[in-house]
């Protein structure tokens, strides 16, 4: 028997519940987990507010880490260190908050030797993808000489992350948060300046006066919609969430008046190679990165709470599930 986070349709929706061995799903790895994180797209799932599970019963959960407890698979043995984050886990197939898990081999990402369990999930679907959006505008040629940065929904897990990465490589970083009493730590993070997200709300002019070099924009929406208004000319700006909207009311006037470059990010199909490439450098970040993150690790019989907490906004940092 494991305990894990089940969905249903009934109301409580969220309840821990204990899964039999031939309750999990018959696929060939079975992961005993020692982190999860609770993410964004987690609290959607688990409230029933966004449309990320389709067929309940249920086990969300977007990524874990763990150790290999049975495998029938040639690349895993027992005890491995492993990591899981996307391909529709704790989306279309079973995920991560829970004792217990079983996946495919493809799925996983062997752990680096240098990062824990929690560090694994301290930085989580949200160290990825803010590691991703860094290496996205990278590659787009975006170096600290061309100006500042701006990053939204900074005090977020993705936000958060951003931050420190881009600060850490030389950039004069920007954040936007609706949370003023944050500032402080935003700037512990390495934020220079840090700037209220009702400033960013209203409709402005189709171009603003320029400001930013690149942009981490986590919001979407008219949060979007005006730091697009804002780039420099040739501003490099990557989108990766939706936390204000998923529209986007903007012109194309950034584009073809100041060529504005505007990057998707997406985490959860990257290929293996790339996937495993951007652990190693999230691995290789300095330790003390991780002593500057807000952390919080909770049991699964809280995570209905904080999920409600996340959707709310009123979630700083990280949260983790230790499940044991
Ligand atoms: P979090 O909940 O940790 O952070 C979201 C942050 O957005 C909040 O902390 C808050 O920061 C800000 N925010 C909240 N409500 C609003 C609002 N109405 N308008 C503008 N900003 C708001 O989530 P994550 O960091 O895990 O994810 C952030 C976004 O990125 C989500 O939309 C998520 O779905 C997406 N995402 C996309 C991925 C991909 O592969 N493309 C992968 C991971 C996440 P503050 O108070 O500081 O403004």
């Amino acid at each position: 028997m494991s305990r894990a986070l089940m969905l249903h349709e009934e109301t409580p929706r969220a309840r821990v519940v204990d899964l039999s061995d031939d309750q999990l799903p018959d696929l060939p790895v079975t992961v005993a987990i020692e982190r999860s994180g609770l993410n964004y797209k987690d609290a959607l799932a688990i409230t029933g507010r966004g449309k990320i599970v389709r067929e309940l019963p249920f086990v969300p959960g977007i990524d874990f880490a763990g150790r290999v407890e049975a495998s029938d698979s040639p690349d895993y043995q027992p005890g491995d260190e492993v990591l899981l984050t996307g391909w529709g886990v704790g989306e279309r197939h079973w995920g991560g908050l829970a004792e217990r898990m079983r996946v495919k081999p493809e799925w996983l990402v062997k752990r680096p030797a240098n990062l824990s369990a929690e560090q694994a999930m301290a930085f989580g679907t949200a160290g990825l993808t803010a590691m991703l959006c860094v290496m996205r505008l990278e590659e787009a040629g975006l170096t600290p000489e061309q100006g500042p940065v701006i990053v939204t929904g900074a005090t977020g897990g993705v936000g958060s992350w951003a931050v420190q990465m881009l600060a850490r490589q030389g950039f004069e970083v920007h954040a936007v948060s609706g949370k003023a009493e944050q500032r402080e730590w935003l700037e512990s993070l390495g934020a220079s300046e840090v700037h209220l997200r009702s400033d960013f709300e209203d409709k402005g002019r189709p171009l603003e006066k320029s400001r930013w070099a690149g942009a981490v924009d986590t919001a979407g929406g008219q949060v979007l919609a005006n730091l697009l208004a804002q780039m420099n000319y040739d501003g490099k700006v990557a989108a990766v969430g939706l936390a204000a909207g998923a529209d986007l009311p903007t012109s194309v006037m950034p584009f073809i008046l100041r060529g504005v470059s505007l990057l998707g990010v997406d985490s959860v199909m990257i290929n293996a190679e790339r996937r495993q490439k951007v652990w190693q450098r999230l691995a290789d970040l300095p330790d003390e990165m991780h002593a500057q993150m807000q952390l919080e690790t909770v049991g699964l019989e809280s995570l209905a709470e904080r999920a409600e907490a996340m959707i709310d906004g009123r979630v700083s940092g990280r949260v983790l599930l230790d499940p044991t």
